[in-house]
């Protein structure tokens, strides 16, 4: 795929457009979830009314991450660029839709997606379910091979290549999957270089 070409992208959130701050294994500890659990699948299987609290415990303690967020290299540049060609915009993330709001506003990407167009932990099945993206690409009228999925884990390529689109992995020196990797960027700086736009 021509990735100059491609008209409609959907970034992963954290670590991708801002620099990673969670410390998923203090979380896990802090929310006694085993090492080895997924965080949003363990809490769904809970009992209601404890998963409700830790659910909350969650949302509290990622509200003051996303006031401290800050950009990753490139990726406001990259936003902006792909926004300038008309391109569409989508974030799919595993933290919560207001959350992203915050944290996109604080990192000066406010402007950069229509709110309708962010799917958050509870307008989206988590990733790897690709969900989340056929459902954008259905919203946006376009097969999912159109999509360009962006992200910093295997999760944001898992995604992609469930749904049929294309997965580009960034912020990460090694590419650790490069069977997921349809392109890979040291970070959206490099990616905006290499697509030549
Ligand atoms: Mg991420």
């Amino acid at each position: 795929m021509n990735f100059a070409q491609a008209r409609h992208w959907v970034f992963d959130m954290d670590g991708t457009l801002t620099i990673a701050v969670h410390d998923f294994p203090a979380i896990k500890r802090a929310l006694d979830i085993p090492e080895d659990d997924d965080i949003l699948h363990h809490l769904a299987a809970l009992p209601a009314d404890e998963a409700a609290g830790k659910r909350a415990w969650l949302l509290e303690h990622e509200r003051e991450l996303a006031y401290a967020a800050t950009p990753a290299p490139g990726a406001l540049e990259l936003l902006h660029a792909l926004r300038d060609r008309g391109c569409r915009l989508g974030v799919l993330t595993r933290n919560a839709h207001e959350l992203a709001l915050v944290t996109l506003q604080a990192v000066g990407m406010g402007d950069c997606f229509a709110s309708e167009d962010i799917l958050g932990r509870d307008e989206a099945p988590p990733k790897p379910d690709p969900g989340g993206l056929l459902h954008l690409a259905e919203k946006w009228s376009v097969p999912p091979r159109e999509l360009v999925m962006v992200g910093d884990y295997r999760f944001d390529l898992e995604c992609a290549k469930a749904a049929g689109a294309r997965g580009v992995l960034v912020n990460v020196p090694e590419n650790p999957w490069p069977e997921l990797t349809d392109l890979h960027a040291r970070d959206c700086a490099e990616l905006l270089r290499k697509m030549g736009i």
